[in-house]
């Protein structure tokens, strides 16, 4: 069987003939041929058969194809004869379905699949990626944002067909609207009728002879458009929010890709964020510290105060209950931490410094406990 003439050649046709050209050069060579007309002639009869059989196969596009891509190993019943003798029993359980498997293990891949691949139909458009900031506020409480992206979009004029009004696409010449072209190859086995993308119409089996003028035959056109986004309250720097269906359009009616949009919020001047709390620093005099006082403290809804005991330290911290960012997609915010920094003064007056000689002198060390404690812990340490 390895020595089974192509079909197409059989027939004096061309790979790419349509089944008109095959069944007029069958016709013609049957009738050439029939036994009828050639009484006694053994060779007429085995050309005969030939004719016959290659006809039954070219003329069924479902064997037609399986020859194509196969051969005469893809459709002769008893299986495989196109690798000769020798491998034909080891073969004898696959069915068609494993066939690829087989021949991607002997020719190093790519026989089986390739033809999956050649015909490109809808595709999801892109995913897009941008960065926005936003600020601090707007990332604790959340905001409407417009965002400006450049992406593909569906060609208005041709509605993505990529074909000007009023025209249609016209089948592929070169591979007859296949979108495939075979070629023969020589292996070890035999020849073998391999196919590949035709390069004319890259697969489509259609060529847009009238392509339409705003896209050039594209059907998505590149477009700046304005999207209104919603930021959730809670979102913190660095994370992604996704915009489902808003990325690039998708080809041949395919679904769109999502936009994702990666957020910076910018530092706040007072405000450092902590999970979902909120921390910041507050200056007060060493007076205040002292006598206790009354102090305003920013959060970020506004101005709340902050009672300061008497006899405050520096470094003590104050906590805001719920005055702290929302949780994202939740309920409840997290906390303020106001944290006192006692100021000591710089630069005194005369008068101011005397006031302070007096004060020293009237509490001694007694009203400083630290300072005490200190004192003494060294005296322990050192025997002084
Ligand atoms: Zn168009
Ligand atoms: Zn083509």
């Amino acid at each position: 069987m390895a020595g089974k003439r192509d079909y197409y050649e059989v027939l004096g046709v061309d790979k790419g003939a349509s089944d008109a050209e095959i069944k007029k050069a069958y016709r013609k060579l049957a009738k050439q041929y029939h036994p009828d007309m050639n009484p006694g002639d053994k060779a007429a009869e085995a050309k005969f058969k030939e004719i016959n059989e290659a006809y039954e196969v070219l003329s069924d596009s479902q064997k037609r194809a399986r020859y194509d891509q196969f051969g005469h190993a893809g459709t002769d019943p008893n299986g495989f004869g196109g690798f000769g003798g020798g491998f034909s029993g080891g073969f004898g359980d696959f069915d068609f379905g494993g066939f690829g498997d087989i021949f991607e293990t002997f020719f190093g891949g790519g026989f089986g699949t390739r033809t999956s691949s050649t015909r490109r139909g809808p595709q999801k458009g892109a995913d897009l990626k941008y960065s926005m900031e936003i600020t601090f506020e707007e990332a604790a409480f959340g905001t409407e944002k417009e965002v400006t992206v450049s992406r593909m979009e569906i060609c208005h004029t041709c509605s993505g067909s990529g074909t000007k009004p009023g025209h249609q696409p016209v089948t592929c010449k070169q591979c007859n609207g296949t979108g495939q072209v075979q070629y023969k190859q020589r292996t070890p086995f035999g020849q073998i009728v391999n196919v590949r993308t035709c390069d004319v119409c890259h697969g489509e089996g259609k060529i847009i002879a009238n392509p339409c003028e705003t896209c050039g035959g594209k059907g998505r056109v590149r477009k700046h458009t304005k999207l209104q986004v919603t930021i959730p309250a809670g979102i913190d720097n660095g994370q992604t929010i996704s915009v489902r269906g808003e990325g690039e359009h998708g080809i041949k009616g395919g679904p769109s890709g999502d936009l994702f949009i990666t957020l910076r919020v910018k530092p706040h001047p007072i405000f450092k964020r902590q999970g979902n709390d909120v921390n910041c620093e507050i200056p007060i005099t060493f007076t205040q510290a002292a006598l206790g006082a009354e102090i305003e403290v920013p959060t970020l809804d506004g101005k709340d105060k902050v009672v300061i005991p008497e006899g405050t330290q520096t470094g003590t911290v104050f906590k805001l209950k719920g005055k702290g960012i929302p949780f994202l997609r939740g309920s409840g915010r997290g906390d303020q931490h106001v944290k006192v920094n006692v100021e000591v003064p710089r630069k005194l007056n005369e008068k101011q410094k005397e006031v302070l000689r007096q004060f020293a002198e009237l509490v001694g060390d007694e009203v400083h406990e630290q300072r005490k404690g200190f004192f003494n812990k060294m005296k322990d340490a050192l025997g002084m």
